[in-house]
């Protein structure tokens, strides 16, 4: 099976450059919040192009952490997309805030003229969540035209979308900070969980780095209700020795793939991504079936050996944690079909020519029933 991530070709690769780096580690005496972090905080920021990035324990907590640090405060009303990775609006919810949600466009990232017209016909909606989806950033141009506009402060969560641009802006760069998650399966992904902030305002820097350490201004002194939330310094230092250098060619290869499948998938039945092929990283490489042939085509490419996934199966506000806290702001017909119609086929950095062929011939081959 082709499966849709790779790791132990990775670790086959660079197994010894990780163990290097936890012996540097190890032997360093400093494990928590200490040179690693330090210096994989530097070496990301400019990778993102931002002026400082905060090394924190996980994307979840990254949000949050941005939210927060942003001033969005319990009751607060922050304006997000119904489809993402559940974490989008727990991050939220954690805050204490209230989760807004309003529809996606063709795709699935949230649909920002929607967005505008909510913003300005309410005033409460002071906070906008969107995700730059699938590794896709958002126009970017159109983003910051919303916030001048409306004042509103934008939070990016960049979990899907490390090094994505938008023309000549970079994801991450336009919201007031922004979220990364180093999840396994994230295109930066440790050996574990970890996650970042990224921004260019240095007070805000500030906050985000009492918040992710018990909130503490100074040792022992606590102005505000921190988490626990540190980067550690093996996944740092593994992450800056080993996998951040390889970042740019690993976006390089899921382009390449990406081209392929956009000029080779040629089956009149299955949707492909629209849009130019660099905007995005492809953290994913979503298709779209018509609704009741997603289980059929599932099939059919795990028989030549394909494996897929769906993202997302279920919108957020259709889960049961999110009961009543919640409010939806428009229709959310077309996040809605998304969710019934996505599939996901692999593209990772390891997956030889061959390989890909061999997704491209599965994808031409199947036939709807
Ligand atoms: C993975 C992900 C997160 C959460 O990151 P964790 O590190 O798993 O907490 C948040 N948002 C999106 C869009 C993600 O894909």
């Amino acid at each position: 099976m082709i499966p849709l991530n790779d790791f132990s070709r990775r670790w086959s690769e660079l197994g010894p450059e990780v163990l290097a780096a936890v012996e540097q580690v190890g032997a360093s005496g400093h494990y928590v919040l200490g040179p690693a972090v330090a210096s994989f905080e530097r070496g990301l920021a400019e990778a993102c192009r931002v002026r400082t990035a905060v090394g924190v324990g996980n994307g979840l907590d990254a949000l949050e952490i941005c939210l927060r640090a942003a001033g969005c405060k319990a009751g607060d009303r922050v304006l997000t997309t119904p489809l993402s990775a559940f974490a989008t609006t727990l991050a939220i919810l954690r805050s204490g805030a209230i989760p807004c949600f309003s529809d996606v466009d063709e795709n699935g990232l949230l649909d920002l003229d929607v967005a505008e017209g909510i913003l300005r016909a309410d005033d409460r909606i002071r906070f906008l969540l969107p995700v730059h989806l699938y590794g896709r950033s958002l126009d970017l141009r159109r983003l910051r035209g919303l916030v001048d506009v409306t004042k509103v402060t934008a939070i990016e969560d960049c979990a899907q979308a490390i090094g994505a641009s938008s023309g000549a802006d970079r994801v991450g760069t336009v919201g007031a900070a922004s979220a990364l998650s180093f999840y396994p399966t994230k295109n930066l992904g440790c050996l574990g969980d970890g996650g970042a902030v990224l921004t260019n305002d240095p007070a805000l820097a500030v906050t985000a780095r009492s918040l992710r350490d018990y909130g503490q201004s100074s040792k022992y002194v606590h102005d505000q209700i921190g988490l626990n939330s540190r980067l550690d310094e093996l996944q740092a230092q593994i992450l800056y020795r080993a996998f951040l250098p390889r970042l740019e060619a690993w976006t390089r290869r899921r382009r390449s793939i990406a081209e392929v499948y956009c000029g080779r998938i040629e089956n009149p039945a299955l949707g492909l991504p629209v849009g130019p092929v660099q905007d995005s990283v492809w953290h994913l490489f979503p298709m779209r079936v018509r609704r009741g042939q997603r289980q059929d085509l599932e099939r059919f490419l795990a028989g030549r050996g394909v494996m897929t996934a769906i993202h997302y199966p279920i919108l957020i506000p259709d889960q049961k944690a999110c009961g009543d806290r919640c409010e939806t702001k428009s229709g959310l017909s077309r996040a809605r079909e998304l969710a019934a119609q996505e599939l996901s086929i692999p593209i990772h950095p390891y997956m030889l020519d061959a390989e890909v062929a061999q997704v491209v011939d599965a994808c031409n081959a199947w036939r709807p029933t």
